[in-house]
């Protein structure tokens, strides 16, 4: 007999709410401007949206002598002031699609300073919000990025914590009960974004349910890696794929159910074609 592989799609796919922000606010200063448009570096990690960025007129800057045009698009997670400077120094207009959710945690990190705490932040060493936040606060902020880190610094009087917003929950948990151990009195900021959160809260229930996970996302893709993450500590097979292409039809021999969610830079289009390259493999499949 014949049966498919039931698929089971994740409630929260497709792009968050700052990365439909972004991509519409690139999209609509190219269609709006007659001079060229760039961005610092791709303006999110997804290659297959950023190249029909590219094909739409926002082009991708590497060093700062590439920054000569009409305006210059801020990514959802902000850009150092090194390269807003040159920009600017450039006569470029400047459109901050910076997420707000980026912007409030970085507020709250200011805050936080001026009170005269001692701020950790848990992220991503080179992560584009880390840089400008470092960049901002300079010795006044210590970025850790694993438990490891986190026990070598040293720690004195009061002791502030906050989160990168795409940071990994678990983490962040893990990182805040050592501190919290170390220290008399430790404040605790949640600025994780919900949009990450819930997606993770969500992997966490699929894994307990589904035979194989699929994780459509870019490969550089932080909050995609980690729903990836999620699936393989549960000893899970998963499966992080880009696009349709690099679906393996032997992944799947044996498997009834697949769990299938996306990272928040993964546009509904690679989404569609995913889940219709999966639904050929699923009918194909002899159980
Ligand atoms: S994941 Fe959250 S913080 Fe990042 S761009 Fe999306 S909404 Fe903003």
């Amino acid at each position: 007999m014949l049966r498919s592989v039931e698929i089971i799609v994740a409630k929260h796919m497709g792009f968050c709410g700052g990365v439909k922000r972004a991509v519409e606010m690139a999209r609509s200063t190219a269609e709006s401007s007659a001079g060229s448009v760039y961005t610092w570096g791709p303006l999110i990690h997804n290659p297959q949206v950023v190249g029909k960025l590219q094909d739409a007129g926002v082009k991708v800057a590497g060093e700062l002598e590439d920054l000569a045009g009409e305006a210059f698009v801020v990514s959802a997670y902000g850009v150092e002031h090194s390269v807003l400077d040159a920009a600017k120094a450039e006569g470029m207009r400047i459109v901050d699609a910076t997420c707000p959710v980026v912007i409030r945690a970085h507020s709250l990190a200011f805050k936080l300073v001026e009170e005269g705490y001692q701020l950790v932040v848990v992220g991503d060493h080179g992560h584009p919000e880390m840089v400008t936040l470092k960049e901002a606060l300079g010795d006044k902020v210590t970025i850790v990025h694993t438990r490891e880190e986190a026990v070598l610094v040293k720690l004195r009087g009061r002791i502030a914590v906050m989160s990168q917003t795409t940071q990994s929950q678990e983490n962040f948990r893990q990182i805040v009960g050592d501190l919290a151990l170390r220290t008399k009195e430790l404040r605790v900021v949640n600025t994780l974004c919900p949009a990450i959160t819930v997606r993770q809260e969500e992997a966490e229930v699929m894994v307990e349910e589904v035979d194989a996970l699929v994780v459509i996302g870019g490969h550089h893709s932080a909050n995609t890696t980690r729903l990836a993450e999620i699936g393989r500590a549960n000893e899970l097979p998963t499966y992080h794929l880009e696009v349709p292409e690099e679906l393996d039809p032997a992944w799947f021999a044996g498997v009834r159910k697949v769990g299938v969610m996306s990272g928040a830079s993964t546009p509904e289009w690679i989404i569609a074609e995913v889940l219709r390259r999966l639904e050929e493999i699923g009918t194909q499949q002899r159980l």
